[in-house]
């Protein structure tokens, strides 16, 4: 049995070293991303179910980097949790975020909130809250116009600290929403105790809406679910026109998805905002 265990390890030996090998030099990468500015947001409208007019916008992160090109943050986020770097990170994407929906006010004329994904790392980092307030204060967003994305992950930890930040930014002004509802297995309960203004619904319920009666059901019963709690809806991942009859004779508030637009980079994003005459 020794020597079978011996000979085990020294098959996976080489692989482990790989993967680990890989993963200390994509962390040595991310540690210099941000100063060597490799990060940079995307943005894909909200738009108004029954109208199709611009609601808000939420910014996607997308790392550039010169070896790997263009990572997306399912590659790269999990990695950035676990070591901490998600914390300047998401700093950065912060202010970033709310620099340029100031930036968008004056194009086009009226407020356009944005949206911003927060990690549980994140969010449970003790300067949070104070991160998110002087990227307020530095930018000169109002909070309204700012909504904080959280995955129901986040919530299901049940802990006092998450519910009294919740409630500082709630008391703050901040939009708080619920993202990837229903990917949580989670109790709801928590939905009449925290102060959520918004529920996204996630895109697996609403990818195959049209071809699975089930997923209609589900998408359906949480919209009105969210409304008799007087929350608003979003759904994500809308790709097709028939998605959009469905959603719309349903109620839903807001969509977002191909359909509508792609997350782009910050100046195809103007170009859009300033010939699309739906804002
Ligand atoms: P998410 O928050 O659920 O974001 C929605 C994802 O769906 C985005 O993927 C978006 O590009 C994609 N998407 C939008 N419309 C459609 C559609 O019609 N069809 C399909 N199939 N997909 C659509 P993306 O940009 O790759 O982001 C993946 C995830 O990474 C996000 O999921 C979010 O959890 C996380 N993420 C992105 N940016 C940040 C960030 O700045 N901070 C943190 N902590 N997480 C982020
Ligand atoms: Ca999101
Ligand atoms: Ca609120
Ligand atoms: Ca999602």
């Amino acid at each position: 049995a020794k020597h079978k265990g011996k000979s085990a390890f020294a098959h996976f030996a080489p692989e482990m070293t790989e993967v680990s090998h890989e993963r200390l030099q994509m962390e040595s990468r991310m540690r210099r991303a941000l100063e060597l500015q490799e990060f940079e947001l995307y943005y894909q409208p909200i738009v108004r179910t029954d109208t199709g007019n611009l609601h808000g916008v939420e910014a996607l992160l997308r790392w550039n980097n010169p070896t790997m090109g263009m990572v997306m943050p399912d590659r790269f986020i999990p990695l950035a949790e676990e070591t901490g770097l998600i914390i300047p990170i998401g700093e950065w994407v912060i202010e970033e975020a709310c620099r340029a929906a100031v930036s968008w006010r004056d194009m086009a004329g009226r407020d356009i909130g944005i949206s911003v994904n927060v990690s549980p790392r994140q969010f449970r980092d003790p300067g949070f809250t104070n991160v998110v307030m002087n990227a307020l204060k530095r930018t000169g967003l109002s909070p309204q116009l700012l909504e904080l994305e959280i995955t129901e992950r986040l919530i299901l930890d049940n802990s006092i600290e998450t519910a009294e930040i919740l409630r500082q930014l709630d008391h703050a002004g901040i939009k708080l929403s619920v993202d990837d509802f229903g990917t949580g297995y989670s109790a709801l309960s928590y939905l009449k105790s925290y102060p959520f203004d918004t529920l996204k619904i996630d895109k697996s319920f609403v990818q195959d809406l049209m071809k699975n009666p089930e997923d209609a059901s589900l998408v359906r019963a949480i919209i009105n679910m969210a409304h008799s709690l007087g929350l608003s809806v979003i759904a994500e991942g809308v790709e097709e026109e028939a998605q959009t009859h469905f959603l719309k004779h349903e109620g839903c508030d807001f969509s977002q998805g191909y359909f509508y637009s792609r997350p782009q980079p910050e100046a195809d994003f103007e170009r859009w905002l300033k010939t699309n005459h739906r804002v």
